[in-house]
């Protein structure tokens, strides 16, 4: 092969080496499935691109819907690796469509390169703009790497549906030797500019995806969704942090004979008990509140901005909530939760606090269950053996 074969070699090259690395990313990731659609649209588009550069003007005239067909199914999978991201419809039959329609004119105008040029240009922009345009109607708040991706796919789409016109229109129409026209080089440019730019991006956006992703499973219950102990303690302290969110209430709460739950009822129901009580709590919290999985059974919520009667409030509202509840354990079955309150009246507190509501979360046990201790009130110190139901006596003392 001589030197300017090379050349004009490099840019199919270039594609496949770019299509090799979002393979090697997909393969360490096996997650996000965009990288292999992204990296089949490359090696796709690799191939008619390394055809187109080194074929004789016959060749690309016997071989032209196949390096057309090729061209569009590059052009569907950059489509789809854009619809998977962006989790909008891949819109098969519309593209399929356009696909079909491009390929039949282009067969029609087989012998006219300046009009086959045209039409496949046309029909794979516009199967890149369909992903585009839907994620333009669908998403509301789209984040800064998001928008870049969006705005650069439009760009990208509609440079791909009116290249060919803008190169006629400076005056650059022969393409007899393909090879060596303008036409092939600003496509080929292009082209380059943008698989390398999108591989960037789509990289950037795989990395903060599992960086999230990282992050949510050191920072979250995987049972529940709701924060674990360390989350809390990292969160709360930040919040102590902020001197306008004081005065706070720490509450405690203990699911009341949960052992007898899932003994009862097994433990994926009282799996589905732990998920209620966590989408209880947190439907009764505001912006800033914390709401935690401290382990087994035990909950924990930092309410900000809250005095210690609003807090007792919120606990009670929560019991309640939970003692009406009969979505997870049957009709006969009342789920009751002991709680302590604690205030917090500085950002010294949170220790003293904790320890403070669990303390009271245990007095309530004491007392009888399905209760709430708080902070400053005098309670009657029962003795904890005689507060245990007997077993099998009604289901809300299971
Ligand atoms: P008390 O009213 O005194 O709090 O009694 P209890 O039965 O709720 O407390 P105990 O500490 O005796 O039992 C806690 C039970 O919680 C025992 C354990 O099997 C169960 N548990 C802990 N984590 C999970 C979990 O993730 N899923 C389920 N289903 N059960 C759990
Ligand atoms: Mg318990
Ligand atoms: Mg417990």
């Amino acid at each position: 092969m001589d030197k300017e074969h090379l050349y004009v070699l490099a840019p199919a090259l270039t594609l496949l080496f770019l299509s090799g690395l979002l393979l090697l990313c997909w393969v360490f990731q096996r997650q996000q499935r965009f990288l292999l659609w992204q990296c089949c649209a490359y090696a796709l588009t690799a191939l008619p691109f390394a055809f187109q550069s080194t074929a004789s003007t016959e060749m690309l005239y016997r071989y032209a819907a196949i390096s057309c067909t090729l061209y569009l199914l590059g052009g569907w999978f950059l489509a789809k690796c854009w619809a998977e991201h962006w989790r909008v419809p891949t819109q098969t039959r519309v593209s399929l469509a356009i696909a079909l329609v491009t390929l039949i004119s282009a067969i029609y105008y087989s012998n006219n390169l300046l009009a086959r040029v045209h039409i496949s240009s046309a029909g794979i922009g516009l199967i890149m703009l369909l992903p585009v345009l839907s994620a333009l109607r669908h998403r509301h708040s789209p984040d800064w790497l998001d928008k870049v991706l969006l705005t650069s796919a439009l760009i990208y789409s509609v440079i791909t549906i009116t290249r060919p016109m803008i190169i006629t229109v400076l005056g650059h129409s022969e393409f007899e030797k393909f090879a060596n026209s303008v036409y092939w080089f600003a496509s080929a440019m292009s082209t380059l500019f943008f698989a390398i730019f999108f591989t960037v991006l789509m990289a950037a956006i795989a990395i903060r995806a599992t960086i999230r992703q990282l992050r949510n499973e050191r920072d979250q219950d995987s049972l529940t969704q709701i924060l674990n102990r360390r989350a809390f303690y990292e969160l709360a302290r930040c919040r102590l942090e902020d001197k306008r969110l004081l005065p706070m209430a720490i509450l405690a709460g203990d699911i009341d004979h949960f052992k007898r739950i899932n003994d009862t009822w097994g433990h994926s129901r009282g799996d589905e008990v732990l998920k209620l009580i966590s989408a209880t709590l947190q439907r009764n919290v505001r912006g800033f509140d914390l709401v935690a999985r401290f382990g087994g059974e035990e909950f924990v919520m930092l309410l900000t901005r809250i005095d210690l009667a609003e807090a007792e409030q919120v606990a009670q509202r929560i019991r309640l909530e939970l003692r009406s509840d009969h979505s997870v354990l049957p009709k006969n079955a009342t789920l009751t939760m002991s709680f302590g309150v604690a205030p917090i009246e500085n950002a010294k507190q949170l220790e003293s606090a904790l320890k403070e509501a669990d303390d009271l979360l245990y007095a309530a046990k004491h007392a009888g269950r399905d209760q709430v201790h708080v902070s400053g009130n005098n309670y009657q110190n029962i003795d904890f053996e005689h507060t245990m139901p007997n077993p099998g006596v009604s289901a809300s003392h299971i």
